[in-house]
This record gives structure tokens, C-alpha cells and sequence, in this order.
């Protein structure tokens, strides 16, 4: 049932990569190192006839480090502000290394309201559709400059699960701090096990999540199951690996057994703008 050769036959893929895998944990600094690698393997995965979406934080965390603060911004402005900053940087960045590849990339700033609104959702699927048929690779983050508590999605697990299911894909790659899903928090629980395939998410996975520590456990683990509720529901596979190593990119999609791989298992009743509104449902 999770046969992993099929990976290799995935068209249209989204990765999502977070701000921890794209910084340097001691100084908050972008990893050049590692920037320069995704940009490699996602012009890869280009060159090998596929379509790619990458769902890339980072802006409000670039934001801070240009405009020379030392702590995270506490004030919504403050934080917009260096949003504001630390998208162009950092879209002007990815810009220059997928150019050193003659890849063009193109950046989409999104809402809760782009999904929710149809005339927008229309719009916004049409631009994605475009670019993709064109061999963009288009950029995507929350509009965070402008996003209050009411129209952002707060998270880009959640975002890139959207984004999978408004252009159909049919792999969303996580790239997490966490290798995947365990039974329980590994850091903790020496008979904790690594959770290699899921066909359907059980609820249990949420009870297993809350009962986890920290690094593992709340916020990051519970919200990636919501994202895979969102992208398997939509017909959409989905896998959390550890974006430690972006070179798992490529390994996943070469079939090897890497991070947890949730199954797609389309929901006829599919309505994306339900699973929006209705937000965690657990
Ligand atoms: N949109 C935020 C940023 O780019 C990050 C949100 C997230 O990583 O979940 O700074």
C-alpha cells in the first residue's frame, strides 16, 4: 500500500521549508550553504520534467537580522515591518541563486482571504496554474506584512496544505526539525517508533502529538497532521522529513524511505474552504 517507487511518478510537488532549516541556529543568519542546495535540487526536480512549488518561510526571522534587532519583534508592526523587509531579501536572494540556474521564480503572498474569497481563490489558482505551465517555480509565503489573527493562517504547514490542494498537486514534501512521526516524543520515550506510513490519520495521532514534549510535540506536530488532514483529503500525498539535509528532497523522490509518508485518499466531499473556516478541528 505505501510503495515508495510511486513517488518517482509525482508531477506537481510543493515543498515547504521552514525558518529553522534555512538559518543558522547559533546566529539567526541565512545558511547560504543550504539555501544554495534547495535551489539546486528544486531546479533538479524542474530539469526532471516536474512542477514545483516552494512554500518558503523565513521573511519576519531575515526581516529582524537586516534591520539589526536582537530580540523577535513584539508588536504586530514591529513584526510586519520586518516582514516587510525580510521577504524581499529574501525572495531577491532566491531570485539571484535560481537565476545562477536559469530558473525562473516568481513570489505569491497569500491570505486566508485569497482562499476564502472565490473571486480571489479563482485568481489565485489561474496565477498558479500559469506560472506552473510556464516553468515557474513560484515562491510562496504568507502575506505577513499585512495578515492580522482573523485573516492569517498563523503557520506555513497550514499554508502549503492549501496551496497543494488549490493546484491539485500530488506530493507536498514538510520539511521539518523533526525526521517525522512518532508514536511517541523520542526524546523521551526510548520505545518510541518511528512511523514510516500513515493511510489514514486516526485520531490517535492527535492524542499521541499533544502527549509529546515540546520540540516534538505541540504546535509543530499537531499542525502538520492538520496540514495532512487538508493535503491527503484533497487527493494530495504527503511527507514530513527533516530539512537538516535538503538532499532528502531528492531521495524521497527517488523512492527511498524517508520520513513519514501520509497517504492521499481523496475525499469526494473535498471543500477546501470548509476545512479553512472551520480551522482545527480536533
Ligand atoms: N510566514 C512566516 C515567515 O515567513 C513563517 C510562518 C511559519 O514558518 O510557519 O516568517
Amino acid at each position: 500500500m505505501c510503495d515508495r517507487a510511486l513517488l518517482k511518478g509525482k508531477k506537481r510537488i510543493v515543498v515547504k521549508v521552514g525558518s529553522s532549516s534555512l538559518v543558522h541556529e547559533e546566529t539567526g543568519m541565512i545558511d547560504l550553504f543550504k539555501l544554495e542546495q534547495l535551489v539546486r535540487i528544486l531546479c533538479d526536480l524542474r530539469n526532471q520534467g516536474k512542477e514545483v512549488v516552494l512554500v518558503s518561510s523565513g521573511a519576519i526571522g531575515v526581516g529582524r537580522k537586516v534591520l539589526g534587532l536582537n530580540e523577535r519583534p513584539s508588536t504586530l508592526p514591529l513584526k510586519q515591518a520586518c516582514a516587510s523587509v525580510g521577504q524581499g531579501a529574501l525572495i531577491a536572494l532566491y531570485q539571484r541563486l535560481f537565476n545562477e540556474y536559469h530558473q525562473n521564480s516568481s513570489q505569491i503572498l497569500m491570505t486566508k482571504h485569497t482562499i476564502v474569497k472565490e473571486k480571489s481563490r479563482f485568481n489565485a489558482k489561474n496565477t498558479f496554474d500559469q506560472l506552473l505551465s510556464m516553468g515557474v517555480i513560484p515562491i510562496v509565503n504568507e502575506n505577513d506584512t499585512i495578515s492580522t489573527d482573523e485573516i492569517e493562517f498563523g503557520d506555513n504547514d497550514t499554508l502549503s496544505a492549501v496551496v497543494a490542494a488549490l493546484v491539485n498537486a500530488d506530493l507536498l514534501i514538510l520539511m521539518s526539525d523533526i525526521d517525522g512521526l512518532y508514536t511517541d516524543d523520542p526524546n523521551k520515550n526510548k520505545d518510541a517508533k518511528f512511523i514510516e506510513c500513515v493511510p489514514k490519520i486516526e485520531k490517535s495521532f492527535y492524542d499521541m502529538a499533544k502527549g509529546a514534549g515540546s520540540d516534538f510535540g505541540t504546535g509543530g506536530m499537531i499542525t502538520k497532521i492538520d496540514a495532512a488532514r487538508i493535503a491527503t483529503d484533497a487527493g494530495c500525498d504527503m511527507i514530513i522529513a527533516n530539512g537538516h539535509d535538503f538532499r532528502v528532497i531528492h531521495h524521497i523522490i527517488e523512492g527511498e524511505t524517508i520520513g513519514t509518508l501520509f497517504l492521499a485518499h481523496k475525499n469526494e466531499d473535498f471543500n477546501l474552504i470548509q476545512y479553512i473556516e472551520e480551522g482545527k478541528r480536533h
